[in-house]
């Protein structure tokens, strides 16, 4: 893909470039821990985006989407915002990178990348990551900390792209490392590397590419729970809630109220569970948790759907070691650790399977531990 951009690249604007990129993501664990002050466990995969740049000279930037085939100019000033979707991801980063005091000149550039969009990878991440690395690169001698490159891509869905996301996408594109999953603590944001090094097995996703659009905002309900039985324990998150304060509790919350923070208290421990697995080679207990993960969205935390429960159940019936919906849930991708001798019988019957009850086949997508953002050096 590098030698490609390049070529675009000399082609539109007529000089060389630097290649940058940065990657997707995946979760292996830790759901609907984020804003309960508990741990994602994300890593970065070899589904990228990149960007040929170079610097022009002007105070404009010159954007070339080799996917989309479109063309943007826009201006660094805070009034410049483009129209289009995808250039406001670029514009957000360099605005963002100098309203904290960062450098960015003029430059051109020509884009493309591998991320499925919206399949719950973060292509976006991915786009934003690859920038605010460059620009650092380019024009601040790398002397933006990497947490800071993370923000600015965080910032720049908040304030150019109306998403009010956390911090784990943009984190695990910027610190990804090949073979690695990151634990990162969402109250702290300590972060620690582990091993996962998953030789014999293949990790895919599943895209049901079902999405259910609820009315009723079933993402802040779940919030409300937490925090409501949070505030009845009197602690700030429920982090710092354990099974047997909860039943201490247990009749002056609802049962609904219990069976969320049931979920979540569960998950905190089952992601250290899956680290502690992980520096053990013990990929079955890594499995088991993230089957149990499964249930936990389904049955209490009641994040699941039908088609996502169907998938799962196959991938069980198929002996496949683990097993769950990835992300925030009512649709999406389920992510499996799959024995490679049982890969190709897993994909067939759940291709069959599914496209028999539903009338489509989820989209396969393998993916392996990667690099996050870096410059593209042959
Ligand atoms: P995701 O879950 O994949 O992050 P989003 O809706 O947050 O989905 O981001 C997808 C958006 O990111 C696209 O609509 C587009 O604006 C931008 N984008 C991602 N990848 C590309 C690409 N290869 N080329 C152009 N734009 C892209
Ligand atoms: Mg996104």
């Amino acid at each position: 893909m590098k030698e490609k951009l390049q070529a675009i690249f000399k082609e539109k604007f007529g000089t060389d470039s630097v290649v940058y990129a940065s990657a997707g993501r995946i979760n292996l664990i830790g759901e609907h821990t984020d804003y309960n002050g508990g741990f994602v466990f994300p890593g970065a995969i070899d589904k990228y985006i990149m960007a040929a740049i170079n610097i022009n000279g002007t105070d404009k930037v010159r954007a070339y989407s080799a996917d989309l085939d479109k063309f943007a100019e826009f201006g660094l000033n805070e009034a410049d915002a483009p129209a289009e979707q995808w250039a406001r991801y670029i514009f957000g980063v360099c605005r963002e990178t100098i309203k904290r005091g960062g450098t960015v000149k003029g430059f051109d550039t020509v884009f493309a990348g591998n991320v499925p969009l919206g399949a719950g990878l973060s292509s976006s991440a991915a786009l934003e990551s690859a920038f605010a690395f460059a620009l650092n690169d380019l024009f601040n001698d790398n002397k933006i900390d990497k947490f800071e490159l993370a923000k600015i891509g965080q910032s720049t869905e908040h304030n150019y792209c109306g998403v009010n996301c956390g911090i784990m996408d943009q984190f695990a594109s910027v610190f990804g490392k090949k073979n690695c999953l990151i634990r990162l603590d969402c109250r702290s944001l300590e972060y620690e590397y582990f091993p996962f090094d998953a030789k014999g097995y293949k990790l895919v996703l599943l895209d049901s590419k079902v999405k259910h659009e609820l009315v009723d905002s079933p993402y802040n309900k779940r919030r409300e729970s937490c925090e409501r039985v949070a505030k009845a324990l009197g602690v700030e998150t429920l982090r710092d809630a354990s099974i047997e304060m909860l039943n201490g509790i247990k009749d002056q919350i609802s049962q609904e109220d219990y069976n969320r923070a049931e979920y979540v208290i569960d998950e905190k421990q089952r992601v250290l569970d899956v680290c502690d697995a992980l520096q053990k080679g013990d990929f079955e207990t890594v499995g088991d948790r993230m089957y149990k993960t499964h249930e936990g969205m389904s049955k209490l935390y009641e994040v699941s759907c039908v088609e996502l429960d169907y998938l799962n159940d196959i991938a069980k019936e198929c002996g496949v070691t683990g097993s769950r919906i990835m992300g925030g849930g009512f649709g999406g991708c389920t992510i499996n650790l799959v024995k490679e001798e049982l890969y190709d019988h897993f994909i067939a019957t759940a291709k069959a399977k599914f496209n028999e009850k539903y009338g489509h086949e989820p989209v396969v997508i393998d993916v392996i531990i990667s690099d996050g953002a870096h410059k593209v050096v042959d």
